[in-house]
């Protein structure tokens, strides 16, 4: 049985077992259930330090002669990170619609306490590491993922031969990120049962109705991101239609769909966009690993769309201020996601973490997050497809 099958009948089993058990059973559950899950969530964010700054530093070198790939690189990058600030902005619009959430009405008990939020220019002041194996025994991801960019720009610089002993070391330590969390996710069902299950047991039925609320939040948001804006990326840049685009991109987007896996479906991504789309292979070969890197819209939409539901559940109206943060902490936890299952999930404790939400709102959408990243993937992959289109026709402009 494959691995989201297991997590899907978990996910049912915590909510019957839950229901079965009633409140009644809350005291045994609490002490010797849902410190599995604890302990299953403690695994996760174990890997956090380690695979933004691996991932993060391999993006970087990816780019290999910066002068070269300059000029495509800023385009590229730009690209991105507006499309993803876009997709976090219309993830907070879809949650706002349909409120995912509101109601749950979680006992107070359950709602732990909330860190003051840091403004915007504090945010900039501590986004430079003073100390980087200071911010990295805190988990302190913004400042990690600046000491990585300048790490990833320092090898880009030093070139040569002691530069790829370094590229082959991060990219390796990389590689090795994914199988822990791969190994991690392995005893997801159980995770997924020991965390879900007691929040039902204590919780009752009226848990689920919202958890489907962001299960719809998810798809309706996905659909509205790729149909006005990669149709519009592609149409404007490259005049092609959305049907040839996205007609082009379904088989690519079937695979990342049920692998969950960005880096995973970029094979068949690859293919696709030359084959169906027509792209160039050097653009695609530069654009498309590029973005199964570090162009997470899907990831991003889902940032933005589960902080507003953790803090519908516990309560707490998110302010101005600390919707740009999830903005900003977003786009650049996005960017620094695995391309591999389950890698959103990671970086959304660190969201949370930056805006002082619960982290014990990672349970609830922990176990509904495999159907979450079904929809996240394959906005991701779909992303870097628009944008490698878009740079080949303007490209070929140019040419
Ligand atoms: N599974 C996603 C991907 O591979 C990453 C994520 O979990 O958000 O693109």
């Amino acid at each position: 049985m494959n691995l989201s099958v297991q997590i899907f009948l978990s996910l049912v089993l915590s909510v019957v077992v839950g229901l079965l058990l009633g409140d009644g059973a809350v005291g045994p559950v609490k002490t010797w259930i849902a410190p599995i899950g604890s302990m299953f969530i403690s695994l996760i964010k174990m890997m956090i330090v380690p695979v933004v700054f691996c991932s993060l530093v391999v993006g970087m070198t990816s780019m290999g002669d910066m002068k070269k790939l300059g000029r495509i690189g800023i385009k590229t990058l730009c690209i991105y990170l507006i499309t993803t600030a876009i997709a976090i902005a219309i993830g907070f619009a879809v949650a706002g619609v349909f409120q995912p959430g509101i109601g749950m009405a979680l006992p107070t008990a359950a709602a732990p306490k909330v860190k003051e939020a840091p403004t915007i220019m504090q945010v900039f002041l501590n986004m430079i590491p003073s100390n980087p194996i200071a911010s990295m025994a805190k988990a302190d991801i913004l400042p990690i993922i600046i000491f990585a960019l300048f790490v990833g720009a320092g090898i880009i610089s030093l070139g040569g031969k002691k530069a790829d002993i370094l590229i082959n070391f991060f990219d390796a330590s990389a590689e090795v990120c994914y199988r822990i969390i791969g190994m991690i996710m392995k005893i997801a069902p159980i995770g997924v049962f020991c965390l879900l299950m007691p929040v039902v047991v204590q919780n009752g039925p009226k848990v689920l109705l919202p958890l489907i609320s962001v299960i719809l939040c998810m798809a309706v948001g996905s659909v509205i991101h790729a149909v006005c804006i990669y149709s519009s990326i592609a149409g404007i840049a490259a005049h092609m239609s959305p049907l040839t685009f996205f007609r082009g991109m379904s088989e690519a987007m079937a695979i990342a769909f049920t692998t969950c896996s960005s880096a995973g479906t970029l094979p068949v991504n690859m293919k696709n966009v030359q084959t169906k789309l027509g792209v160039r292979r050097d653009i695609a070969s530069f654009v498309l690993p590029l973005g199964a890197t570090i162009n997470m819209d899907g990831t991003a939409l889902y940032m933005g769309i589960c902080s507003l539901f953790i803090a519908n559940v516990y309560g707490i109206p998110l302010t101005m201020d600390q919707m740009m943060m999830i903005i900003l902490t977003g786009t650049l936890a996005s960017i620094g996601t695995a391309g591999v299952p389950g890698g959103g999930l990671i970086m959304l404790a660190m969201v949370l973490q930056s805006v002082g939400l619960p982290m014990e709102g990672l349970a609830l959408v922990a176990g509904i997050d495999r159907v979450l990243d079904m929809f996240r993937t394959c906005l991701n992959i779909t992303g870097d497809a628009a944008v490698a289109v878009a740079i080949n026709a303007t490209e070929a402009e140019k040419e």
